[in-house]
């Protein structure tokens, strides 16, 4: 098969990659010779993307030790992070080392479905009442049809949003250690199968947006969408003096003025100082499909001074990761989930306990720098590219 260009646009061997990268070149009069170059075999890949023509590489670099007391990840933890923002890495390792001396981060993941949300016609509020009652009457039938197209994926919860001549339902999944997302869109599809045929509604998209996948969403922020997921740690006042130059009061001020008021007054979904940051880095380490950092954005960070040491948490309402499945099997990001021990089966809330604390400690760092004004010098001095 050929696009529009008349490249080949099928064929996933090394082989194929090397002909329609030669093309490519041809069509484009660009050299190709670094995006040539990658370590993987073309057909690992076969499943990520289409009309592949080589690989781009992002420097790789490591935080931590992060020591995490959670119900999943237990221990200190190297982390990943993939980035091309100068002053990143270290700044997340400066956080996870005051973290990590203050006792570690204690995170927790209190829900754990991915959703999917289809749009019916439907001929009016008459019509969409019935179809509600037709599907509070069979849930058990439609979620036999979703099952029968995973192992892994569970529907577990319908809600209906009616509009007049539509109905949204949002569909909650259990999807195992995968994010979720291929499997609830087609047991979704299934599932709204089964309403048609018996209702005569009818599915204009599997996807009404109310999902809601990546775009910022408040009802993901209430109601969570992948995994909610909480860290919380103590800094005694003397660490906080110590290592981050700066005080308790200050960071707690810089965190009510920046992240809540100036959050509120910009408008913003979630309050926190750059949590796409380390969102972004841990995503594109692991294989995470990074359009969801959109999700991570949403994060809320809050700080208390509890008797003069620093209490920071972070909350993460849609944490949308997984440790199969997506670009997780891929070689370079599957080493990158072994450097945690959430290679594969049984991992991902682990993982998402990680990226919380990794979160939490970037979070840290980042206010702690405003707080003491040292935020621009730090990027001066790591971030800039010397002439
Ligand atoms: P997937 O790779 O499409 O599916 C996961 C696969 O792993 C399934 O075949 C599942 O089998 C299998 N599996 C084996 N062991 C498992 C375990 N322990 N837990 C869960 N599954 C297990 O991955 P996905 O997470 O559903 O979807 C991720 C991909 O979707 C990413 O590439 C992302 O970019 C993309 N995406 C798609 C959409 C969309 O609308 N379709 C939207 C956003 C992103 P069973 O199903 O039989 O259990």
């Amino acid at each position: 098969m050929t696009d529009g260009t008349g490249l080949k646009n099928r064929g996933h061997t090394h082989a194929d990659v090397d002909e329609r990268r030669g093309a490519v070149e041809q069509f484009t009069g660009a050299d190709l010779e670094k995006i040539s170059k990658y370590c993987f075999r073309a057909e690992d890949a076969e499943h990520n993307i289409e009309n592949m023509i080589g690989a781009v590489q992002m420097p790789l670099g490591f935080a931590g030790p992060l020591k995490v007391e959670g119900e999943y990840a237990e221990g200190e933890f190297l982390v990943p992070l993939a980035t091309t923002e100068g002053a990143l890495v270290a700044s997340i390792s400066r956080g996870m080392s005051v973290i990590t001396a203050a006792g570690g981060a204690r995170t927790k993941v209190f829900s754990d479905c991915m959703t999917r949300a289809p749009v019916l016609r439907v001929d009016g509020l008459a019509h969409a009442c019935r179809v509600i009652q037709w599907i509070d009457a069979h849930e058990d039938d439609i979620k036999a049809a979703a099952a029968s197209t995973t192992k892994h994926g569970r529907l577990v919860r319908i809600e209906k949003f009616p509009t007049g001549r539509a109905l949204y339902l949002r569909l909650s999944f259990e999807t195992g250690d995968a994010m979720g997302m291929n499997m609830a869109t087609i047991a979704s599809e299934a599932a709204c199968r089964v309403i048609e045929e018996a209702t005569g509604a009818v599915m204009v998209s599997v996807s009404g947006n109310l999902c809601s996948d990546k775009k910022p969403a408040a009802v993901n922020m209430i109601e969570g969408r992948g995994k909610t997921v909480v860290a919380e740690a103590l800094i005694p006042k003397d660490l906080v003096e110590s290592k981050l130059h700066t005080t308790t009061a200050l960071i707690v001020e810089t965190n009510v003025r920046k992240n809540f008021v100036g959050s509120s007054l910009a408008g913003t979904l979630g309050a926190n100082a750059h949590a796409a940051n380390m969102v972004a880095a841990f995503y594109i380490a692991t294989g995470q499909d990074p359009a969801q950092v959109v999700g991570g954005s949403m994060t809320l960070t809050d700080c208390e001074d509890v008797g003069g040491d620093l209490y920071i948490s972070v909350r993460m309402p849609a944490v949308e990761l997984g440790t199969v499945g997506g670009g997780t099997g891929l070689p370079c990001q599957r080493e990158a989930l072994e450097m945690m021990g959430c290679k594969g089966e049984g991992k991902a809330r682990k993982l998402a306990e990680i990226l919380a604390g990794t979160v939490l400690a970037g979070e840290l760092s980042t206010l702690a720098a405003q707080a003491a004004g040292q935020l621009g010098r730090a990027h001066a001095q790591l971030g800039r590219n010397k002439a």
